[in-house]
């Protein structure tokens, strides 16, 4: 199952679970949370996947690896989040764009992202029992077509109609960020032939329109689509 623990600029943790396996997406909340999200039991944990350095993705990294999880991301990212080795007993395995690691499992393809960071990525994840998971957050656009896939969770930060009303600033920060609009285009160009949800994450607290964004989308695709909030399960 697919699970929403934490999403939005405030701080990112997802998890994907099968019988016996978990891969963990994201540790950007605090790892006491993070180990009540889990049940407080590890041993199913076979790595921790990062995005990108901003605090919201990556606040809890160092502690996730003292817990004895290993964890993935970018050459770039591991020089943004700036760790303390002497503390970690693992040292972050390092991925490329469009390199596969197998991890428990799950094959990881990563591929890149675009952001106002170092080397972002985004993910393509399979499992036997989840099958293909497209995982994309903070990017304004996305260079790769992602076809076929049985679950999309993706980034839908804010509606291009609130930039015309936001201080030139605050337009900057959001134009780092996946819009209803660019998402439409994106979404558009894909075959989602055989996809079987479409989850909106990382939504604007102060610009998003949750169900107007859910709405908007479910009826350009025809595609079942939710609102990626803490608490929701996809089994
Ligand atoms: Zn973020
Ligand atoms: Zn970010």
């Amino acid at each position: 199952m697919i699970k929403i623990h934490a999403t939005g600029s405030s701080g990112n943790f997802y998890s994907l679970e099968t019988s016996t396996e978990i891969l963990i997406l994201e540790a950007g909340i605090n790892i006491k949370k993070i180990k009540e999200a889990l049940d407080f039991d590890l041993s199913k944990v076979v790595g921790c996947l990062i995005t990108h350095e901003h605090k919201d993705h990556s606040k809890s990294v160092k502690e996730v690896l003292k817990c004895g999880i290993d964890v993935y991301m970018s050459e770039g990212t591991l020089k943004g989040i700036n760790l303390d080795y002497d503390y970690s007993h693992r040292i972050p395995y390092l991925l490329e764009h469009n390199s596969i690691s197998k991890i428990g499992g799950f094959t990881v393809v990563p591929f890149n992202t675009q952001h106002d960071v170092n080397e972002p990525l985004g993910f393509l994840i399979h499992h036997p029992e989840l099958g293909k998971i497209l995982f994309a957050t903070d990017t304004y656009y996305l260079k790769n077509r992602f076809n076929n896939v049985d679950h999309i969770l993706i980034e839908c930060n804010y509606s291009e109609d609130v930039i015309l009303q936001l201080p030139a600033w605050r337009a900057r920060t959001l134009k780092s960020h996946m819009s209803l609009e660019t998402l439409k285009e994106t979404l558009n160009s894909w075959d989602l032939t055989g996809v079987k949800d479409i989850i909106l994450i990382h939504i604007s607290h102060d610009n998003g329109e949750p169900d107007r964004f859910q709405k908007e989308i479910q009826e350009l695709t025809g595609i079942k689509t939710y609102i990626g909030e803490p608490g929701l399960i996809l089994e």
